[in-house]
């Protein structure tokens, strides 16, 4: 009798553990994600073809990839 318990008192205690570790993985990454999401600086709109492109690299000036016009940050 005091084996099942102790047995059942320890399965408990690692589905806890789990769950509890679940939870924070969860939370984690979804705060991860958001901070992942995209800058506002990094999205570039093409004056010439409204073209809405992602440019990491530079901040001043980018190249259109559709019309290959350029492209000044207002
Ligand atoms: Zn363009």
């Amino acid at each position: 009798m005091i084996s099942i318990d102790f047995s059942l008192a320890i399965s408990l205690y690692i589905i806890l553990i789990l769950s509890a570790i679940l939870f924070l993985w969860i939370f984690t990454r979804r705060q991860k994600e958001k901070d992942l999401s995209l800058d506002p600086k990094f999205i570039w709109h093409c004056s010439v073809c409204t073209y809405t492109y992602i440019n990491t690299k530079e901040d001043t000036i980018t190249i259109c990839p559709r019309c290959g016009s350029y492209n000044k940050k207002t």
